[in-house]
């Protein structure tokens, strides 16, 4: 599925994604968001939107990693917190977080 539109809390991009990424991105609300995708690749990220900007740019948003490890309680771990971040800017277009049960 190649120039579908993730949405997340401060923009947008336009990936390449899987159709199995499509189908965890579509929370059934008619539009298809980054944040349950997790990782995208930034290879196959070909614009982004950031509403900071207001505008479009034809490159990917540098992906910010962070493995803060967290214990949330009830046995589940913060993993990896992933944030798409504006190049000009560097304000949040999107994140994802990752969790994994012990
Ligand atoms: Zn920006």
């Amino acid at each position: 599925m190649s120039n579908t539109k993730l949405k997340g809390s401060g923009g947008f991009i336009i990936a390449d994604i899987t159709e199995e990424e499509a189908k965890k991105a579509d929370l059934g609300v008619g539009e298809l968001f980054i944040a349950p995708v997790g990782k995208i690749d930034e290879a196959k990220i070909s614009k982004y939107y950031c509403k900071v900007c207001d505008c479009e740019f034809d490159q990917s948003p540098k992906l910010s990693i962070e493995n803060p490890n967290e214990a949330l309680g009830q046995e589940m771990i913060l993993k990896e917190i992933g944030q798409y971040l504006c190049n000009k800017c560097n304000s949040k277009v999107g994140e994802y977080r990752e969790f994994e049960k012990l």
